[in-house]
């Protein structure tokens, strides 16, 4: 992990100020980096004395970060990644490290892949925690969503079959059986997926005590989805940021509200982390925060120029280059999708001027 950082930081030399404090602070506190033990779906490394992430691997399997916080009577988990196959390797690195119970998992938002273990945590007795919007939309939005996947996907697979039974071997063949064995992966884990609802949920945050252990969620506004929380240790300075963040990556705009979520990056950012963990990639420090509020303040920027002059959105998506710096990121295809999003967004705005949003809350 700190090697990955610190290449990062490398080839990116505006981010050697940081890292150096983001390297400093891991040196000083964290101890041992990194536990030799990757297994299917993460590496676990540890963070600080207490605090630990399960970096979710790059390769193949589509689950995010997961963290967990030792106290001194229970452990608090964020994040339960999208199968139970996944959680239960998850737990298996919990007990790894501590028999405590897991009396607290966190959601940071609806989506399966943060989600779709929970299942596995009613076995440790874990009280599931969640902003009360994001219960909301596993309820409206990822309940039905589930629905139409198990109604769809089986014959999608027959399909997929078929084409591959008829496509010679090559590129194409290789692309088909991917996305195959992809879609096979989902319907298993849909086969065994009960979604557990969170039974605790909050409006703008809750405090968890373990001793002298303080541990804020908070959901200060909303950013990749109606409802995304964070978790933060002031103590340590260490935020635990879901999909608010992500390093290296184009971020997925298909539930997110542009504008809001800058302002919730901004109340982020001033809370002053030292150490972030995205929900994808390698652990940095507050400079993911702003570089994702720059990508979606330049993005809103350049769309608007078009639509000002009113340009349609087949103008704007034919003219629209995602811009040299991200060329590197991951996940460049979401571009499209991301300008498409926000002209939406901002022909919305422009309807309503005078009623704005109200502003991120202050955790
Ligand atoms: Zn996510």
């Amino acid at each position: 992990m700190a090697a990955a950082y610190l290449k990062n930081c490398l080839e990116n030399p505006v981010r050697i100020a940081c890292g150096l404090r983001l390297a400093l602070f891991l040196l000083l506190v964290a101890g041992p980096l990194a536990y030799a033990n990757p297994g299917k779906f993460f590496q676990l490394t540890r963070l600080s004395e207490n605090v630990f992430v399960a970096l979710a691997n790059e390769a193949g399997e589509e689950t995010a970060n997961c963290s967990f916080v030792v106290g001194s009577q229970w452990v608090c988990v964020y994040d339960s990644s999208q199968s139970a196959e996944a959680a239960e390797e998850l737990v298996r690195l919990i007990r790894s490290v501590t028999p405590l119970p897991i009396r607290f998992l966190v959601n940071s938002q609806y989506r399966g892949h943060h989600t779709h273990g929970n299942q596995v945590f009613l076995t440790q007795e874990s009280r599931i925690v969640s902003s009360r919007q994001a219960r909301l939309d596993m309820i409206n939005k990822d309940m039905p969503q589930l629905q139409r996947y198990q109604q769809v996907l089986p014959d999608s697979i027959e399909r997929l079959k078929k084409d591959l039974r008829t496509t010679p071997a090559g590129p194409q063949a290789e692309e088909l059986a991917k996305e195959l064995a992809r879609r096979e992966r989902i319907q298993n884990q849909l086969n065994s997926l009960k979604l557990v609802l969170p039974e605790i949920a909050f409006e703008s945050s809750i405090t968890l005590y373990d001793g002298e252990q303080e541990i804020l969620v908070a959901s200060p506004g909303r950013g990749s989805t109606a409802g995304d929380a964070v978790l933060w240790l002031a103590g340590q300075k260490i935020m635990f940021a879901g999909d608010l963040v992500a390093q290296k990556t184009i971020p997925d705009l298909e539930d997110a509200f542009s504008r809001e979520w800058i302002e919730t990056l901004l109340v982020l950012e001033k809370m002053k982390p030292e150490v972030v963990v995205p929900t994808t990639g390698a652990i940095g420090d507050d400079s993911l925060l702003s570089e994702t509020r720059q990508y979606l303040t330049e993005l809103r920027k350049t769309v608007k120029q078009y639509l000002d002059k009113g340009e349609s959105l087949d103008a704007v998506l034919q003219n629209c280059q995602l811009p040299a710096k991200y060329k590197n990121y991951r996940d460049t295809d979401f571009y499209p999708n991301n300008i498409e999003k926000v002209y939406r967004e901002l022909q919305t705005e422009a309807l309503t001027i005078g009623r704005p949003a109200p502003p991120a809350k202050q955790p």
